[in-house]
Protein backbone atom coordinates (compact mmCIF):
# COMPACT_ATOMS: atom_id res chain seq x y z
CA UNK A 1 0.00 0.00 0.00
CA UNK A 2 1.55 3.40 -1.05
CA UNK A 3 2.09 6.18 2.06
CA UNK A 4 -1.13 7.33 3.00
CA UNK A 5 -0.04 10.54 3.54
CA UNK A 6 0.69 10.65 0.14
CA UNK A 7 -2.84 10.44 -1.21
CA UNK A 8 -5.38 13.56 -2.39
CA UNK A 9 -8.11 14.07 -0.70
CA UNK A 10 -10.33 12.41 -4.01
CA UNK A 11 -8.17 9.64 -3.42
CA UNK A 12 -8.46 9.53 0.09
CA UNK A 13 -11.83 9.49 -0.16
CA UNK A 14 -12.14 6.63 -2.14
CA UNK A 15 -10.24 4.47 -0.16
CA UNK A 16 -11.95 5.22 2.80
CA UNK A 17 -14.98 4.12 0.96
CA UNK A 18 -13.69 1.20 -0.51
CA UNK A 19 -12.43 0.35 3.31
CA UNK A 20 -9.23 -0.05 2.30
CA UNK A 21 -7.86 1.66 4.96
CA UNK A 22 -9.76 3.58 8.07
CA UNK A 23 -9.90 6.73 8.96
CA UNK A 24 -7.52 6.17 11.93
CA UNK A 25 -5.04 4.85 9.75
CA UNK A 26 -5.32 7.56 7.33
CA UNK A 27 -5.36 10.38 10.17
CA UNK A 28 -1.95 8.05 12.11
CA UNK A 29 -0.34 8.59 8.65
CA UNK A 30 -0.33 12.19 8.28
CA UNK A 31 0.31 12.75 12.11
CA UNK A 32 3.22 10.20 11.76
CA UNK A 33 4.38 12.40 8.12
CA UNK A 34 3.69 16.08 10.18
CA UNK A 35 5.53 14.79 13.05
CA UNK A 36 8.97 14.01 10.37
CA UNK A 37 8.34 17.12 8.70
CA UNK A 38 7.55 19.57 11.10
CA UNK A 39 11.06 20.24 12.68
CA UNK A 40 11.94 21.15 9.21
CA UNK A 41 8.87 22.85 7.81
CA UNK A 42 7.22 24.77 10.63
CA UNK A 43 3.82 24.99 9.78
CA UNK A 44 1.81 24.59 12.44
CA UNK A 45 1.04 26.55 15.58
CA UNK A 46 -1.23 23.58 17.11
CA UNK A 47 -1.09 20.13 16.53
CA UNK A 48 -5.17 18.68 17.93
CA UNK A 49 -3.58 15.33 17.99
CA UNK A 50 -5.68 13.64 20.49
CA UNK A 51 -8.83 15.08 19.41
CA UNK A 52 -8.04 14.23 15.82
CA UNK A 53 -7.99 10.43 16.67
CA UNK A 54 -10.63 10.77 19.23
CA UNK A 55 -13.04 11.83 15.74
CA UNK A 56 -11.27 9.52 13.63
CA UNK A 57 -12.13 6.50 15.56
CA UNK A 58 -15.61 8.02 16.50
CA UNK A 59 -16.29 7.67 12.49
CA UNK A 60 -14.71 4.28 12.08
CA UNK A 61 -17.02 3.26 14.72
CA UNK A 62 -20.12 4.67 13.09
CA UNK A 63 -19.19 3.30 9.46
CA UNK A 64 -18.71 5.61 6.44
CA UNK A 65 -21.68 7.89 5.27
CA UNK A 66 -22.95 9.11 2.23
CA UNK A 67 -23.99 11.72 3.12
CA UNK A 68 -21.03 13.23 4.36
CA UNK A 69 -18.34 13.78 1.48
CA UNK A 70 -15.54 14.39 3.62
CA UNK A 71 -15.81 11.49 6.02
CA UNK A 72 -12.42 10.79 7.57
CA UNK A 73 -10.41 12.85 5.32
CA UNK A 74 -7.89 14.97 7.27
CA UNK A 75 -7.22 18.84 6.76
CA UNK A 76 -5.69 21.74 8.69
CA UNK A 77 -6.96 25.33 9.18
CA UNK A 78 -5.11 28.59 9.10
CA UNK A 79 -5.20 30.24 12.90
CA UNK A 80 -7.71 32.93 11.97
CA UNK A 81 -10.46 30.06 12.45
CA UNK A 82 -12.29 29.80 15.74
CA UNK A 83 -12.51 26.25 16.46
CA UNK A 84 -14.07 25.66 19.88
CA UNK A 85 -11.99 24.67 22.61
CA UNK A 86 -8.75 25.09 20.58
CA UNK A 87 -6.08 27.80 20.75
CA UNK A 88 -6.98 30.54 18.18
CA UNK A 89 -3.96 33.24 17.28
CA UNK A 90 -4.47 34.65 14.08
CA UNK A 91 -0.39 34.34 14.43
CA UNK A 92 -0.27 37.45 17.32
CA UNK A 93 0.61 37.28 20.77
CA UNK A 94 -2.63 39.45 21.45
CA UNK A 95 -4.76 36.59 21.05
CA UNK A 96 -2.10 34.25 22.78
CA UNK A 97 -4.05 31.43 24.80
CA UNK A 98 -7.27 32.61 23.65
CA UNK A 99 -9.67 29.66 23.26
CA UNK A 100 -13.13 30.48 21.15
CA UNK A 101 -16.46 29.66 23.18
CA UNK A 102 -17.63 29.12 19.56
CA UNK A 103 -17.07 27.79 15.64
CA UNK A 104 -16.47 29.09 12.50
CA UNK A 105 -19.28 28.24 10.02
CA UNK A 106 -16.57 26.72 7.55
CA UNK A 107 -15.41 24.79 10.53
CA UNK A 108 -18.80 23.51 11.46
CA UNK A 109 -19.26 22.81 8.15
CA UNK A 110 -16.18 20.80 7.43
CA UNK A 111 -17.37 18.83 10.62
CA UNK A 112 -20.37 18.45 9.57
CA UNK A 113 -19.20 16.67 5.93
CA UNK A 114 -16.89 14.08 7.99
CA UNK A 115 -13.54 16.34 7.68
CA UNK A 116 -11.09 15.66 10.99
CA UNK A 117 -8.90 18.87 11.76
CA UNK A 118 -5.19 17.73 12.82
CA UNK A 119 -3.69 21.02 13.20
CA UNK A 120 -3.78 25.06 13.33
CA UNK A 121 -1.41 26.37 10.78
CA UNK A 122 1.04 29.15 11.41
CA UNK A 123 0.35 32.72 9.42
CA UNK A 124 1.41 36.25 9.09
CA UNK A 125 0.28 37.99 11.78
CA UNK A 126 -3.95 39.16 11.50
CA UNK A 127 -3.24 37.77 7.68
CA UNK A 128 -1.34 41.01 7.26
CA UNK A 129 1.94 39.84 5.36
CA UNK A 130 3.18 37.81 1.95
CA UNK A 131 5.89 35.47 3.33
CA UNK A 132 4.61 34.51 6.61
CA UNK A 133 7.36 35.72 8.33
CA UNK A 134 5.31 38.52 10.54
CA UNK A 135 4.23 35.45 12.40
CA UNK A 136 4.38 36.61 15.66
CA UNK A 137 5.91 32.65 16.94
CA UNK A 138 8.21 31.46 14.30
CA UNK A 139 8.55 32.06 10.55
CA UNK A 140 7.34 28.73 8.36
CA UNK A 141 9.96 27.55 5.61
CA UNK A 142 9.17 26.46 2.35
CA UNK A 143 9.44 22.72 1.75
CA UNK A 144 11.45 23.24 -1.95
CA UNK A 145 13.79 24.82 -0.10
CA UNK A 146 14.18 25.72 3.80
CA UNK A 147 16.00 28.81 3.43
CA UNK A 148 13.09 30.40 1.59
CA UNK A 149 9.55 31.62 2.63
CA UNK A 150 6.62 30.00 1.61
CA UNK A 151 4.61 33.09 0.68
CA UNK A 152 2.16 34.12 3.28
CA UNK A 153 0.06 34.82 4.58
CA UNK A 154 -1.27 31.42 4.44
CA UNK A 155 1.88 29.80 4.53
CA UNK A 156 1.66 27.78 6.75
CA UNK A 157 -1.16 26.28 4.91
CA UNK A 158 0.69 25.77 1.64
CA UNK A 159 3.83 24.42 3.40
CA UNK A 160 1.67 21.80 5.09
CA UNK A 161 -0.17 20.80 1.92
CA UNK A 162 2.93 20.76 -0.07
CA UNK A 163 5.11 18.60 2.95
CA UNK A 164 2.03 15.94 2.87
CA UNK A 165 1.14 16.92 6.32
CA UNK A 166 -2.82 16.55 4.85
CA UNK A 167 -4.05 16.29 1.78
CA UNK A 168 -6.05 19.84 1.86
CA UNK A 169 -6.17 22.94 4.08
CA UNK A 170 -8.23 25.98 4.50
CA UNK A 171 -6.90 29.63 4.72
CA UNK A 172 -7.83 33.00 3.84
CA UNK A 173 -6.92 35.77 1.15
CA UNK A 174 -7.64 38.83 1.49
CA UNK A 175 -4.95 40.53 -1.42
CA UNK A 176 -3.70 37.02 -2.31
CA UNK A 177 -3.12 34.93 1.22
CA UNK A 178 -4.07 31.53 -0.71
CA UNK A 179 -2.76 31.82 -4.12
CA UNK A 180 0.51 33.43 -3.47
CA UNK A 181 1.41 30.63 -1.11
CA UNK A 182 0.09 27.83 -2.86
CA UNK A 183 1.91 28.89 -6.31
CA UNK A 184 5.13 29.27 -4.26
CA UNK A 185 4.68 26.10 -2.70
CA UNK A 186 3.98 24.27 -5.84
CA UNK A 187 0.00 23.29 -4.48
CA UNK A 188 -3.36 24.42 -6.00
CA UNK A 189 -5.56 27.52 -3.97
CA UNK A 190 -9.05 28.82 -4.68
CA UNK A 191 -9.90 32.12 -3.54
CA UNK A 192 -13.70 32.15 -4.04
CA UNK A 193 -15.86 35.13 -5.23
CA UNK A 194 -16.15 37.32 -1.69
CA UNK A 195 -19.28 36.50 -0.34
CA UNK A 196 -19.17 33.05 -1.52
CA UNK A 197 -18.06 31.35 1.90
CA UNK A 198 -19.15 32.86 5.36
CA UNK A 199 -17.25 34.78 7.08
CA UNK A 200 -18.39 34.04 10.61
CA UNK A 201 -16.07 33.04 13.16
CA UNK A 202 -12.87 34.32 11.15
CA UNK A 203 -10.37 36.73 12.87
CA UNK A 204 -11.28 39.79 10.66
CA UNK A 205 -8.82 41.58 8.47
CA UNK A 206 -10.23 43.68 5.99
CA UNK A 207 -13.72 42.68 5.77
CA UNK A 208 -14.93 43.74 2.40
CA UNK A 209 -12.00 42.06 1.41
CA UNK A 210 -11.67 38.57 3.20
CA UNK A 211 -12.75 35.07 2.15
CA UNK A 212 -12.02 31.55 3.07
CA UNK A 213 -10.93 29.25 0.88
CA UNK A 214 -9.19 25.80 0.27
CA UNK A 215 -5.44 24.47 -0.60
CA UNK A 216 -5.09 21.27 -1.77
CA UNK A 217 -3.16 18.99 -4.26
CA UNK A 218 -5.59 19.48 -7.24
CA UNK A 219 -8.73 21.54 -8.76
CA UNK A 220 -11.02 18.26 -7.52
CA UNK A 221 -9.69 18.45 -4.43
CA UNK A 222 -10.48 22.04 -3.88
CA UNK A 223 -13.87 21.09 -5.53
CA UNK A 224 -14.78 19.01 -2.81
CA UNK A 225 -13.73 21.32 0.17
CA UNK A 226 -15.45 24.46 -1.73
CA UNK A 227 -18.38 22.69 -2.25
CA UNK A 228 -18.86 21.44 1.83
CA UNK A 229 -18.10 24.98 2.79
CA UNK A 230 -20.03 27.78 0.04
CA UNK A 231 -23.38 28.94 0.85
CA UNK A 232 -25.66 31.05 2.31
CA UNK A 233 -24.97 31.41 6.32
CA UNK A 234 -27.59 33.55 8.90
CA UNK A 235 -24.56 34.24 10.90
CA UNK A 236 -22.82 36.43 8.12
CA UNK A 237 -25.18 38.90 6.52
CA UNK A 238 -22.03 39.28 3.69
CA UNK A 239 -22.36 35.39 2.82
CA UNK A 240 -24.24 35.62 -0.62
CA UNK A 241 -27.82 33.97 -1.36
CA UNK A 242 -26.45 33.17 -4.89
CA UNK A 243 -26.91 29.82 -5.37
CA UNK A 244 -24.45 27.23 -4.93
CA UNK A 245 -23.48 25.12 -8.36
CA UNK A 246 -21.81 21.73 -8.78
CA UNK A 247 -18.34 22.42 -7.87
CA UNK A 248 -17.85 18.45 -7.92
CA UNK A 249 -19.02 18.10 -11.02
CA UNK A 250 -17.63 20.83 -12.73
CA UNK A 251 -13.94 19.65 -11.70
CA UNK A 252 -14.78 16.47 -13.80
CA UNK A 253 -15.90 17.93 -16.56
CA UNK A 254 -14.37 16.81 -20.12
CA UNK A 255 -12.54 20.01 -21.63
CA UNK A 256 -14.09 21.79 -24.11
CA UNK A 257 -12.93 25.25 -26.01
CA UNK A 258 -11.19 27.79 -23.74
CA UNK A 259 -10.71 31.35 -24.38
CA UNK A 260 -7.86 32.61 -21.85
CA UNK A 261 -7.23 36.43 -21.78
CA UNK A 262 -3.82 37.29 -20.65
CA UNK A 263 -4.34 41.30 -18.57
CA UNK A 264 -0.84 43.03 -20.20
CA UNK A 265 -0.83 45.12 -16.92
CA UNK A 266 0.05 41.63 -15.57
CA UNK A 267 2.27 40.44 -17.83
CA UNK A 268 4.42 42.97 -18.62
CA UNK A 269 7.02 44.24 -15.82
CA UNK A 270 10.42 42.27 -14.33
CA UNK A 271 9.85 38.83 -13.70
CA UNK A 272 12.94 36.85 -12.11
CA UNK A 273 14.78 34.89 -15.05
CA UNK A 274 13.40 31.59 -13.49
CA UNK A 275 9.78 32.54 -12.97
CA UNK A 276 9.71 34.21 -16.93
CA UNK A 277 10.86 31.12 -18.50
CA UNK A 278 8.61 28.72 -16.66
CA UNK A 279 5.90 31.15 -17.62
CA UNK A 280 6.72 31.44 -21.29
CA UNK A 281 6.79 27.48 -21.40
CA UNK A 282 4.08 27.58 -20.05
CA UNK A 283 1.68 29.25 -22.55
CA UNK A 284 3.67 27.67 -25.48
CA UNK A 285 1.80 24.45 -23.83
CA UNK A 286 -1.02 25.63 -23.33
CA UNK A 287 -1.15 27.26 -27.11
CA UNK A 288 0.20 24.21 -28.56
CA UNK A 289 -2.84 22.37 -26.63
CA UNK A 290 -5.43 24.06 -28.78
CA UNK A 291 -6.08 26.56 -25.13
CA UNK A 292 -6.57 30.60 -27.09
CA UNK A 293 -4.36 33.03 -25.13
CA UNK A 294 -5.67 36.89 -26.00
CA UNK A 295 -4.05 39.58 -24.39
CA UNK A 296 -6.16 41.94 -23.05
CA UNK A 297 -6.07 45.72 -21.38
CA UNK A 298 -7.47 46.83 -18.53
CA UNK A 299 -5.57 50.15 -17.57
CA UNK A 300 -6.72 50.47 -13.94
CA UNK A 301 -5.01 47.70 -12.58
CA UNK A 302 -2.12 49.46 -12.64
CA UNK A 303 -3.48 51.18 -9.41
CA UNK A 304 -4.34 48.25 -7.65
CA UNK A 305 -1.70 48.23 -5.02
CA UNK A 306 -1.88 51.90 -3.59
CA UNK A 307 -5.88 51.38 -3.63
CA UNK A 308 -5.87 48.03 -1.85
CA UNK A 309 -2.96 49.34 0.83
CA UNK A 310 -5.55 52.28 1.24
CA UNK A 311 -8.42 50.12 1.69
CA UNK A 312 -7.46 47.22 3.77
CA UNK A 313 -5.29 48.87 6.39
CA UNK A 314 -8.35 51.50 7.09
CA UNK A 315 -10.66 48.40 7.09
CA UNK A 316 -7.55 46.86 9.40
CA UNK A 317 -7.66 49.85 11.73
CA UNK A 318 -10.83 49.53 12.51
CA UNK A 319 -11.58 45.82 12.68
CA UNK A 320 -8.26 46.01 14.90
CA UNK A 321 -9.24 48.40 17.04
CA UNK A 322 -11.34 45.90 19.78
CA UNK A 323 -7.70 44.54 20.56
CA UNK A 324 -7.20 46.60 23.60
CA UNK A 325 -6.54 44.88 26.87
CA UNK A 326 -10.11 45.37 27.52
CA UNK A 327 -12.82 44.30 25.65
CA UNK A 328 -10.79 41.94 23.67
CA UNK A 329 -6.53 40.68 23.96
CA UNK A 330 -4.05 40.02 26.47
CA UNK A 331 -4.12 42.45 28.83
CA UNK A 332 -0.48 44.14 30.24
CA UNK A 333 0.20 43.89 33.68
CA UNK A 334 0.85 46.18 36.00
CA UNK A 335 -0.82 49.25 34.26
CA UNK A 336 -0.41 52.86 35.55
CA UNK A 337 -3.20 54.18 34.76
CA UNK A 338 -6.18 53.27 31.50
CA UNK A 339 -4.10 55.24 28.97
CA UNK A 340 -1.04 52.80 29.94
CA UNK A 341 -3.32 49.78 29.80
CA UNK A 342 -4.15 50.66 26.57
CA UNK A 343 -0.87 51.86 24.93
CA UNK A 344 1.06 48.86 26.35
CA UNK A 345 -1.26 46.38 26.29
CA UNK A 346 -1.28 47.02 22.44
CA UNK A 347 2.70 47.89 21.77
CA UNK A 348 3.37 44.32 23.81
CA UNK A 349 0.51 42.59 22.25
CA UNK A 350 1.20 43.65 18.23
CA UNK A 351 3.99 43.44 15.62
CA UNK A 352 5.98 45.98 13.40
CA UNK A 353 3.81 44.80 10.20
CA UNK A 354 0.49 44.89 12.26
CA UNK A 355 1.37 48.77 13.69
CA UNK A 356 2.30 49.67 10.32
CA UNK A 357 -0.89 48.89 8.97
CA UNK A 358 -2.98 50.38 12.02
CA UNK A 359 -1.03 53.73 11.41
CA UNK A 360 -1.78 53.76 8.09
CA UNK A 361 -5.05 52.92 7.88
CA UNK A 362 -6.16 55.63 10.98
CA UNK A 363 -4.05 58.21 8.94
CA UNK A 364 -6.07 57.43 5.25
CA UNK A 365 -9.25 57.51 7.41
CA UNK A 366 -8.66 61.01 9.46
CA UNK A 367 -10.53 63.85 8.35
CA UNK A 368 -8.50 65.92 6.22
CA UNK A 369 -7.51 63.12 4.48
CA UNK A 370 -10.21 60.49 3.91
CA UNK A 371 -10.92 62.36 0.36
CA UNK A 372 -7.47 62.60 -0.69
CA UNK A 373 -6.61 58.95 0.05
CA UNK A 374 -9.87 56.66 0.86
CA UNK A 375 -12.47 57.82 -0.80
CA UNK A 376 -10.09 57.98 -3.90
CA UNK A 377 -8.69 54.20 -3.37
CA UNK A 378 -12.86 53.58 -3.49
CA UNK A 379 -13.06 55.38 -6.82
CA UNK A 380 -10.30 52.89 -8.14
CA UNK A 381 -11.77 49.76 -6.99
CA UNK A 382 -14.93 50.72 -8.99
CA UNK A 383 -12.96 50.99 -12.14
CA UNK A 384 -11.18 48.12 -11.89
CA UNK A 385 -14.45 46.32 -11.30
CA UNK A 386 -15.64 48.01 -14.35
CA UNK A 387 -12.95 47.17 -16.57
CA UNK A 388 -12.77 43.52 -14.90
CA UNK A 389 -16.44 43.01 -16.13
CA UNK A 390 -15.28 44.84 -19.66
CA UNK A 391 -12.28 41.89 -20.26
CA UNK A 392 -14.34 39.24 -19.04
CA UNK A 393 -16.91 39.64 -21.92
CA UNK A 394 -14.15 38.81 -24.34
CA UNK A 395 -12.88 35.47 -22.98
CA UNK A 396 -13.52 32.99 -20.99
CA UNK A 397 -11.82 33.69 -17.75
CA UNK A 398 -8.52 35.91 -17.35
CA UNK A 399 -5.14 33.87 -16.84
CA UNK A 400 -2.29 35.76 -15.03
CA UNK A 401 1.20 34.75 -13.18
CA UNK A 402 1.03 34.70 -8.85
CA UNK A 403 4.09 36.24 -8.85
CA UNK A 404 6.29 37.92 -10.46
CA UNK A 405 9.34 35.86 -8.06
CA UNK A 406 9.84 32.66 -7.03
CA UNK A 407 10.20 32.05 -3.36
CA UNK A 408 12.46 34.60 -1.79
CA UNK A 409 15.36 34.17 1.31
CA UNK A 410 14.06 33.92 4.63
CA UNK A 411 14.94 37.85 5.73
CA UNK A 412 15.46 39.22 2.32
CA UNK A 413 12.29 41.82 2.38
CA UNK A 414 11.52 41.85 6.33
CA UNK A 415 12.97 45.44 6.67
CA UNK A 416 11.36 46.49 3.01
CA UNK A 417 7.38 46.91 3.39
CA UNK A 418 6.87 48.52 0.05
CA UNK A 419 9.07 46.43 -2.02
CA UNK A 420 6.73 43.32 -0.72
CA UNK A 421 4.01 45.43 -1.20
CA UNK A 422 4.30 45.53 -4.50
CA UNK A 423 5.05 41.76 -4.85
CA UNK A 424 1.40 41.20 -4.20
CA UNK A 425 0.46 43.33 -7.59
CA UNK A 426 -0.50 40.13 -9.50
CA UNK A 427 -3.36 38.59 -6.82
CA UNK A 428 -4.66 42.19 -5.21
CA UNK A 429 -6.59 43.22 -8.37
CA UNK A 430 -8.67 40.12 -7.98
CA UNK A 431 -9.87 40.93 -4.60
CA UNK A 432 -10.78 44.44 -5.76
CA UNK A 433 -12.91 42.94 -8.52
CA UNK A 434 -14.37 40.81 -5.90
CA UNK A 435 -14.11 38.03 -8.32
CA UNK A 436 -12.81 34.17 -7.69
CA UNK A 437 -9.49 32.75 -8.63
CA UNK A 438 -7.51 29.62 -8.72
CA UNK A 439 -3.62 29.67 -8.58
CA UNK A 440 -2.64 26.26 -10.33
CA UNK A 441 1.64 25.07 -10.15
CA UNK A 442 2.87 25.70 -14.15
CA UNK A 443 5.82 23.94 -13.17
CA UNK A 444 9.13 24.17 -11.81
CA UNK A 445 12.34 27.15 -12.44
CA UNK A 446 15.54 25.76 -13.28
CA UNK A 447 16.33 26.56 -9.57
CA UNK A 448 13.93 23.93 -8.56
CA UNK A 449 11.49 25.96 -7.06
CA UNK A 450 7.68 26.12 -7.98
CA UNK A 451 6.06 29.11 -10.31
CA UNK A 452 2.34 29.36 -10.18
CA UNK A 453 -0.18 30.73 -12.71
CA UNK A 454 -3.86 31.80 -12.15
CA UNK A 455 -7.31 31.62 -13.50
CA UNK A 456 -9.22 34.65 -12.48
CA UNK A 457 -13.43 34.69 -13.55
CA UNK A 458 -17.23 36.02 -12.80
CA UNK A 459 -18.23 36.31 -9.84
CA UNK A 460 -19.96 33.43 -8.43
CA UNK A 461 -19.12 30.98 -11.45
CA UNK A 462 -16.68 28.65 -9.59
CA UNK A 463 -17.26 26.53 -11.88
CA UNK A 464 -16.04 27.94 -14.60
CA UNK A 465 -12.91 28.05 -12.77
CA UNK A 466 -12.70 24.89 -11.53
CA UNK A 467 -13.58 23.15 -15.23
CA UNK A 468 -10.78 25.36 -16.64
CA UNK A 469 -8.39 24.49 -14.46
CA UNK A 470 -8.75 20.79 -14.40
CA UNK A 471 -8.08 21.45 -18.04
CA UNK A 472 -4.88 23.24 -17.03
CA UNK A 473 -3.83 20.62 -14.79
CA UNK A 474 -3.32 18.14 -17.50
CA UNK A 475 -1.64 20.73 -19.73
CA UNK A 476 0.97 22.07 -17.40
CA UNK A 477 3.79 20.10 -15.98
CA UNK A 478 3.43 18.50 -12.73
CA UNK A 479 5.25 19.93 -9.92
CA UNK A 480 5.73 16.80 -8.07
CA UNK A 481 6.40 16.19 -4.25
CA UNK A 482 9.32 18.23 -2.88
CA UNK A 483 12.51 17.14 -1.47
CA UNK A 484 11.98 16.89 1.59
CA UNK A 485 14.52 14.83 4.18
CA UNK A 486 11.96 13.44 6.61
N1 LIG B 1 -0.06 40.34 1.28
C1 LIG B 1 -1.33 41.00 1.39
C2 LIG B 1 -1.39 41.83 2.65
O1 LIG B 1 -0.45 41.80 3.37
C3 LIG B 1 -2.46 40.01 1.37
C4 LIG B 1 -2.67 39.30 2.65
C5 LIG B 1 -3.90 38.44 2.64
O2 LIG B 1 -4.44 38.09 1.59
N2 LIG B 1 -4.37 38.12 3.82
O3 LIG B 1 -2.31 42.50 2.92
Amino acid sequence: MTELWRLTLVEAGQGLRKKEFSALELVEACLERLKATEPLVDACLTVLEEPARRRAAELDAAGWDPQKPLWGLPLTLKDVFCLSGAPTTAGSRILEGWKPPYEATVVKRLKQAGAIIVAKTNCDEFAMGSSTEFSAFKPTKNPWNLQRVPGGSSGGAAASVAARQTPGAFGTDTGGSIRQPAALCGCVGLKPTYGRVSRYGIVAYGSSFDQAGPLARSAADCALLLAATAGPDGLDSTASLHPVDDYVGAAEKKPGELTLGLPRELWEGDFAPETGQTLDEAKRRLTAAGVKLKELSLPSLRFSVAAYYVLASAEASTNLARYDGVRYGRRAPGPEDLRDLYVRSRTEGLGPEVRRRILLGTFVLSSGYYDAYFRKAAQVRRLIQQDWQAALQRCDLLLAPVSSVQAWPLGAFIDDPLTTYQLDMMTLPLNLAGGPGLSLPAGLGADGLPVGVQLLGRAFDEAALLAAGRTLERLLPPVGEPPLAA
